[in-house]
């Protein structure tokens, strides 16, 4: 039911590394804990960089690619994204919230 739309409702209440800085949690405002991986994250990143404009240019990124990767600076993008800087220099990618959400990335 929260589905409706493709949107969601939950906002993040509090974002934090934990695991050694390896893992973001994000705490939404309605109870729910989402744990990304940062490795995962890195290579889930949706931008036309990483993902082309066409399927066949994606560079199929994987998260063994990006060991020790970490988040270099994280900030919001209105109230729909965050913008991710990884310390591998990558700073074009742009997470949803919904993204965020509904990604499944067991950490
Ligand atoms: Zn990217």
């Amino acid at each position: 039911m929260a589905q409706e739309h493709g949107s969601i409702e939950a906002f993040p209440e509090s974002l934090e590394l934990t695991d050694d800085d390896s893992v973001l949690q994000i705490v939404w405002n309605d109870g729910h804990i989402s744990r990304h991986r940062l490795d995962a994250l890195r290579a889930a990143c949706s931008c036309a960089v990483c993902q082309g404009h066409h399927p066949s240019q994606s560079l199929n990124l994987k998260p063994a690619q990006f060991p020790g990767i970490r988040i270099t600076d994280i900030a919001p993008v209105g109230r729909y994204a965050y913008h991710i800087v990884w310390s591998d220099g990558h700073d074009t990618g742009i997470y949803t919230l919904k993204m965020l959400r509904e990604m499944e990335n067991p950490a």
